[in-house]
């Protein structure tokens, strides 16, 4: 164990090279921090500053060259890829830089997917999946296809996906990248506000 009962996240001098021999990438070096809940915390730094890297060691998709992550109180590596594949559907949310909604299932169905992976059944999954769409606002979208929405559209079925199950840790890539500054503004609001009340 490490932390208290809050603390989700623990990052101990974590090192992330990526190559071999004459090409090597540092593109983390000597991190530790400590997330818990309740907390927004930004992650500033150019292009290429190694932003995505951690995100990934956080999320244990990557391994780090030195040092430890502890996610949920337990050091990563004591997870199995089964029990972690768990963790990760049903105490994370992912909001991708590029939305990475599924093309081929309307918003709805996106958003009901990521709570089917967490256990629950068809008819609960799109209950709660209805319920999202209408704390965002985009319940009319629900029968949608992701093609066919504005990029803050996308953004926000993107973020109602991230939240479905209740995550204790959102992890966002550059959630607001790819939108003009009002509607990264409304983004960061919408997360913080569920930071706060959840
Ligand atoms: P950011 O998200 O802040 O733009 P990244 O974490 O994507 O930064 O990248 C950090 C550095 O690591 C960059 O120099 C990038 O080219 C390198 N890098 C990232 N992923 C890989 C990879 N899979 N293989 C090799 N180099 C990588
Ligand atoms: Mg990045």
């Amino acid at each position: 164990m490490k932390g208290s009962e809050s603390t989700i996240v623990t990052i101990v001098g974590v090192d992330k090279v990526f190559g071999s021999n004459s090409r090597l990438t540092l593109a983390v070096k000597n991190v530790s921090l400590q997330l818990s809940l309740g907390q927004l915390v930004v992650i500033l730094g150019p292009s290429g500053s190694g932003k995505t890297t951690l995100l990934t060691l956080i999320a244990g998709l990557t391994k780090p060259t030195a040092g430890e992550v502890y996610l949920c109180g337990e050091k990563i590596e004591e997870y199995s890829p089964r029990e972690l594949q768990k963790l990760r559907a049903r105490r994370l949310g992912f909001v991708f830089q590029d939305f990475l909604l599924i093309e081929s299932l309307t918003v709805l169905e996106n958003v009901a997917l990521v709570l089917r992976f967490a256990g629950r059944s068809r008819w609960a999954a799109r209950r709660r999946a209805r319920e999202l769409l209408e704390q965002f606002h985009i319940e009319h979208l629900e029968e949608k296809y992701p093609t066919k929405l504005s990029q803050g559209e996308k953004q926000r079925v993107a973020i109602a996906r991230a939240i479905a199950n209740d995550a204790d840790l959102i992890l966002a890539d550059e959630p607001t990248a790819s939108l003009e500054s009002t509607q990264g503004f409304e983004i960061i609001k919408l997360l913080h506000r569920y930071v706060k009340e959840q």
